[in-house]
């Protein structure tokens, strides 16, 4: 937050009326007890997948500065570690491959911060945080300290509890992970084994050199051109749905997911659709990956929304399919 303006990838000038920064459980319970943290207050992190609708946010935003990089445990094959929410998750990732703890490699560079990351159920490349996380620490609205072990937290695809509303009174504070000593990597996943083929012999920093690698090839830099990375999740369709639409689309890309369903990328179906490199006002669909809108310079929140918008109508008319956004709207 610099300025008063809330920091944001897309690139939006957006401020609120109260901005409240803690570095401690301590601080933040005491900003509570004050009756600071009003009603309504959004909790952000490092602003990496929020869209905000409008220009200024009438409420408190709340961020933590909460860092530390623990270990709290380990054996010959495990290693346990606590980590401040507001530690930067690639931080941590290098932290991790820097120690020889693997796990965390396949989600080098996702922009974005650690208690975010427990949030968000982070994933790239074959790998979903919540595969990580053991447990995640919060703060509630009230100041009471609630431990949610990951088998509370209802992990699935870009998911957790607390991404439903009535959890949005829990501040997370800390996450705990377990990672790795035993050599295991995942490499069966996009093109990781094609740039890795003349690899004398695969190492922790390789896999997440390659890794960035990749990303920095693909994805737009926030800093030359807002975005917020995938803007829709991949939907999953029954297999009688996947069935009637490959035999219109014998090309049609698809992820098996389980016995009756299957995933299409929503990228895929945007293009198809013919908005790849298409813009709408101020806002566009990246020309290099239609999973991506990106602010072409002076949007606002409202266009990146009609955007959106106008490419859901067009790929459930074509498709069939609704695609729903996994970027956080902000009214
Ligand atoms: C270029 C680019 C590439 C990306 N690539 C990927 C990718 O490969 N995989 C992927 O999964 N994501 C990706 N993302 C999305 C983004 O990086 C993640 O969603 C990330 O977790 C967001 O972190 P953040 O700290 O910025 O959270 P924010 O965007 O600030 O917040 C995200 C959500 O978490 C909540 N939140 C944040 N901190 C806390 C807290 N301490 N307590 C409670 N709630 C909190 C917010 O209220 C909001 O609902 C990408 C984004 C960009 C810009």
């Amino acid at each position: 937050m610099d300025n008063g303006i809330i920091k944001n990838t897309f690139g939006l000038k957006v401020t609120a009326a109260q901005l409240l920064e803690y570095h401690s459980e301590e601080e933040l319970i005491g900003f509570i007890a004050a009756g600071k943290v009003k009603t309504p207050y959004l909790h952000v992190g490092g602003g990496c997948n929020l869209l905000f609708m409008h220009e200024r946010y009438e409420g408190t935003v709340l961020h933590s500065q909460i860092k530390g990089m623990e270990v709290t445990a380990e054996n010959d094959s495990e290693v346990f570690i606590r980590v401040g929410a507001g530690e930067v998750w690639d931080d941590f990732v290098d932290y991790c491959v820097s120690q020889g703890w693997y796990g965390a490699e396949n989600l080098s560079l996702i922009p974005g911060e650690v208690g975010a990351s427990a949030v968000q159920n982070i994933g790239a490349y074959g790998v979903e945080v919540k595969d990580l996380i053991t447990s995640v620490e919060t703060i509630d609205n009230k100041g009471q300290k609630r431990v949610f072990q990951q088998s509370e937290c209802a992990y699935a695809y870009r998911d957790s509890v607390f991404k439903r509303p009535e959890m949005k009174i829990y501040f997370v504070t800390y996450v705990n992970f377990k990672l790795s000593k035993v050599v295991q990597f995942k490499l069966d996943y996009g093109t990781i084994r094609k740039e890795l083929a003349d690899a004398p012999s695969v190492t922790l920093p390789l896999v997440r050199q390659t890794i960035i690698k990749i990303r920095q090839s693909k994805l737009p830099d926030p800093q030359v051109l807002g975005n917020a990375g995938s803007f829709f999740t991949n939907p999953i369709v029954t297999r009688e749905k996947w069935q009637s639409l490959l035999a219109q689309y014998p090309n049609m890309p698809y992820y098996e997911v389980d016995e009756q369903h299957v995933k299409i990328p929503a990228g895929w179906m945007i293009e198809q659709a013919g908005w790849k490199g298409k813009a709408l006002g101020h806002a566009a669909v990246y020309d290099k990956q239609a999973l991506i809108l990106v602010n072409l310079g002076n949007a606002t929140g409202a266009d990146i929304v009609a955007l959106s918008e106008a490419v859901c109508r067009d790929v459930v008319s074509q498709f069939g399919i609704e695609i729903h956004p996994e970027v956080n709207f902000i009214e």
